[in-house]
């Protein structure tokens, strides 16, 4: 099993089999973070547990203005997984580490009985540095005027999940948008404390992202359904099953808050890289309120509260 991984994952930190990775000093701020990958299934359209775990764990650095520098992964595999499958994984896990220019570092691999658990879960851990021009990007600097801003459409992610799991077929595209984001961050950086808030919409989609900012900032916030960008098998998914975009998981797209007065600069970064193209300006801050609310206009020209999700729609989507 460790030659099947280092085959795959091994570099000159991996190699020396230490207890510890002993990693060069970082100048300046830091910025680390955990998160397990338990999706199911393994495989889907446009992805893989493995390419998750990478992703996941890297945007979230992202969105602290961090560039991701070194990973951890630890798996968790059941008896009797498939080799193929899980040599198809790590694969998948060294192109989106080479692509995200993260080295996994160390790593750690455990076998369970037949049962104990579905056939392969992985934990990832991230270590960043933090961008020297960054201001302090945090969920709670979202301030009135700001306008909001998301990277392009929504819910592709937990689509691709559904068609899995459900056998559907779709007439347009359905693949999960799982990217890694720094490379289309970084240049957003270089705007500094005019960049208030960025939080990339995972599980519980842009809904649960709106509603922390709104919540930890102190805000009201309104966005406009006519601007919101979704895909046509998404909007297909959510005619069936009675789903909105907004709530739906996705793990390629970054809402960023900021300062008014450059969010057409903010966009037009966005848009010029592969996974920004779709990016839109879907909204902004109202106001300080002590019970801070999202609201939405909608298609039709009424206007709603987004409620923050509770539970899942669906479980171990990612
Ligand atoms: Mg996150």
């Amino acid at each position: 099993m460790t030659g099947l991984i280092m085959k795959y994952l091994g570099n000159p930190t991996l190699n020396k089999m230490e207890d510890s990775a002993c990693l060069p000093g970082i100048n300046g701020r830091m910025a680390f973070t955990t998160d397990s990958f338990v999706v199911s299934p393994a495989f889907f359209s446009g992805g893989d547990i493995g390419k998750l775990a990478v992703c996941g764990t890297v945007n979230d650095l992202a969105a602290a203005g961090a560039k991701p520098l070194f990973l951890t992964a630890g798996l968790i595999l059941e008896e009797g997984f498939s080799i193929r499958s899980l040599e198809k994984i790590l694969i998948s896990m060294k192109k989106t580490a080479f692509e995200a220019g993260v080295t996994i570092v160390a790593g750690d691999t455990k076998v369970v009985e037949r049962g104990k658990a579905d056939k392969i879960f992985i934990n990832t851990s991230g270590l960043g540095s933090i961008n020297q021009s960054c201001g302090e990007l945090s969920v709670s600097n979202a301030a009135p005027g700001d306008a909001v801003i998301i990277s392009g459409t929504l819910g592709d992610h937990e689509t691709a999940i559904l068609k899995e799991r459900k056998g559907l077929s779709f007439k347009s595209l359905v693949k999960s948008d799982c990217a890694p984001l720094y490379g289309m961050i970084k240049p957003l950086l270089r705007l500094g404390k005019s960049l208030h808030s960025m939080r990339d919409a995972t599980r519980g989609g842009l809904a649960a992202v709106l509603n922390e900012i709104a919540a930890s900032s102190g805000v009201d916030l309104m966005i406009y359904g006519s601007r919101i960008p979704v895909n046509k098998a998404v909007k297909a998914a959510c005619g069936l099953f009675g789903f909105d975009p907004l709530f739906m998981a996705n793990e390629g797209k970054m809402a960023v808050i900021c300062d008014s007065g450059v969010k057409n600069r903010v966009l037009k970064i966005l848009r010029k890289h592969k996974y920004g193209r779709k990016a839109a300006i879907i909204g902004e801050v109202l106001r300080r309120n002590k019970s801070p609310k999202v609201y939405e206009k909608t298609d039709s020209g009424g206007e709603r509260i987004v409620l923050m999700p509770e539970g899942e729609m669906l479980p171990r989507i990612c």
